[in-house]
């Protein structure tokens, strides 16, 4: 590989980028990393982390409410929206250092700017206008959060991004967006003491998610004081001074002190120099096409994580990163498996789900049975909380096979990461009930429902 100045050229240091990089040079390539921002991509320096610490402190809200019942009595609490930026700003910049020392280590060399496409095997330095060639280049650049239509006072809007920078804590705010992002904001806002308003364009949030999440979800984060507006979209968003006027299509108005929108997210695949190269974009999607093997239409280019806009999650992109260097450098094929990725919504409550919806299986299988329940959790029995937790199983009737899992409620997603590898080993209902239930817990409910709530079976002629 003597005729390219390194094997492998990376764009992008982010989850992905850096996954490659690393098991890449551990295989004896020689790595270069581009990072025009900060190493760690979105998921650590404003996704994943930052907004599960957010959660967390927000949590303690519940915390506090619940603890009278118990016997508890909390002098009253005060919260510093500075103290949380502060603290969190120092654990980001521990990661990102970990993460450069750890690309470092690994014998991989980051270069801190914007890198773009020239040619099939070389790539631009903008900082100095630098030519590296390389026999490889992944493309592993992200995604970028949307800003929808053009509609006036777009530019008093923030992002994700902006989110985490606030200089204080909005006293009001609008949310648009019913997916992910809004969700989980929404919750972390309203804990936080937010007045919280979200604004979503359909007739239900989450969609894509199992209907019965979609529905138990909604009324839960409403019982907590959030206000979700469905069927209508924001228009236009006035300021006065440090005040926002967002005006809706239904003719309404709100008053807020921040207006967010988290209407999802594009690849970044603009201004890459993909053209010089010949790459082609996933019409479908926007993102770079790609193979199996996460390879572009050009041979020696790769693509890997949200710029190919396949599950824009993070353990995606991080073992999309790792197949395409096991395949490249590590002379071993590794494809990956994208059926039954668990996810989560940290909503508060949040959400898990693993595998097929309701409306998915009964689409593809001519039996399916329902085990669902719904229940009040054994803390808000001394808490006096309002709330329920919901638990459902989409079977296959023909063969007992688990096809999914959907929980609302505490613990949602760290019981979801455990019941997916039961249901990626393809366990049947009855291995479920073989399993001796683990008491007192909610996830218990797992393995103790018994009878299907709901029975589908399609006749032939359907
Ligand atoms: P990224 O992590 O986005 O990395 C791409 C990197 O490339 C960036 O650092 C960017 O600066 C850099 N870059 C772009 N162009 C260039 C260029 N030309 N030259 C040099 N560098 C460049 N996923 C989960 O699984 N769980 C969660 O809880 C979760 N929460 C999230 C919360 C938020 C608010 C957001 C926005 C996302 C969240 N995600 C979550 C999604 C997750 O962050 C992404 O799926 C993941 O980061 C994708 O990794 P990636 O390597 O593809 O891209
Ligand atoms: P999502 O795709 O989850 O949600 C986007 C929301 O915005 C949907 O409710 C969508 O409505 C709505 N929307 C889209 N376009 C418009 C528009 N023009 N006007 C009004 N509303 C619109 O995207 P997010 O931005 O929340 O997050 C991006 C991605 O990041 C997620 O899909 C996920 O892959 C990842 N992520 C993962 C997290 C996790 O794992 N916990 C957390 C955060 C992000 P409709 O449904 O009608 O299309």
């Amino acid at each position: 590989m003597a005729d390219f100045d390194v094997d492998l050229f990376v764009i992008g240091g982010g989850s992905g980028g850096v996954r490659a990089a690393r098991i890449a040079a551990g295989y004896g390539a020689r790595v270069m990393i581009a990072e025009e921002y900060r190493m760690g991509g979105t998921c650590v320096i404003r996704g994943c982390v930052p907004k599960k610490l957010f959660v967390i402190g927000s949590h303690v809200r519940q915390e506090l409410e619940d603890a009278a019942g118990f016997g508890w009595t909390v002098p009253p609490a005060s919260f510093d929206w500075a103290t949380l930026i502060a603290n969190k700003d120092k654990e980001i910049a521990r990661l990102e250092a970990a993460y450069t020392a750890n690309v470092e280590k690994s014998g991989a060399q980051i270069v801190k700017c914007r890198a773009v496409i020239e040619d099939k095997h070389t790539v631009r330095l903008l900082e100095n206008d630098k030519k590296v060639t390389a026999k490889y280049i992944l493309i592993a650049t992200g995604g970028a959060p949307n800003h929808g239509a053009a509609i006036p006072g777009i530019e008093h809007v923030i992002s994700s991004n902006e989110a985490f920078h606030l200089k204080k804590l909005p006293k009001r705010i609008v949310i648009q967006g019913g997916g992910y992002i809004a969700l989980e904001f929404a919750g972390i806002f309203a804990g936080f003491g937010s007045d919280v308003t979200v604004i979503y364009r359909g007739d239900n949030i989450l969609r894509g998610f199992d209907e019965d999440v979609r529905t138990h979800v909604r009324a839960e984060m409403e019982k907590h004081g959030i206000t979700i507006l469905t069927g209508c979209t924001v228009t236009k968003v006035d300021r006065h001074g440090e005040d926002f006027t967002t005006h809706l299509s239904n003719g309404s108005s709100l008053a807020s002190d921040q207006v967010m929108f988290a209407i999802g997210r594009h690849p970044n695949v603009a201004n890459l120099g993909l053209e010089n190269a010949g790459v082609a974009i996933n019409p479908a999607n926007g993102g770079i096409a790609v193979d199996h093997f996460s390879k572009s239409s050009v041979d020696s280019i790769y693509a890997i994580g949200d710029v190919t806009h396949r599950f824009n999650l993070t353990p995606v992109a991080i073992r999309e990163g790792h197949a395409f260097a096991d395949t490249v450098f590590g002379k071993r094929e590794v494809r990956v498996d994208h059926a039954n990725i668990p996810t989560a919504v940290f909503s508060q409550p949040e959400v898990g789900t693993v595998g097929l919806t309701e409306t998915e299986a009964r689409a593809q299988f001519s039996h399916v049975d329902i085990y669902k329940t719904t229940f009040r959790p054994i803390k808000a029995t001394m808490s006096g909380r309002d709330t329920r937790v919901l638990m459902k199983l989409v079977v296959d009737g023909a063969t007992d096979r688990v096809l999914g899992c959907h929980i609302v409620g505490d613990a949602a997603a760290e019981i979801t990461q455990a019941v997916a590898i039961a249901v990626k080993m393809k366990a049947t209902k009855a291995d479920f009930d073989a399993t001796i239930a683990l008491h007192p817990t909610a996830a218990e409910e797992l393995v103790t429902m018994r009878t299907p709530t709901a029975r589908h079976v399609r006749q032939a002629a359907e």
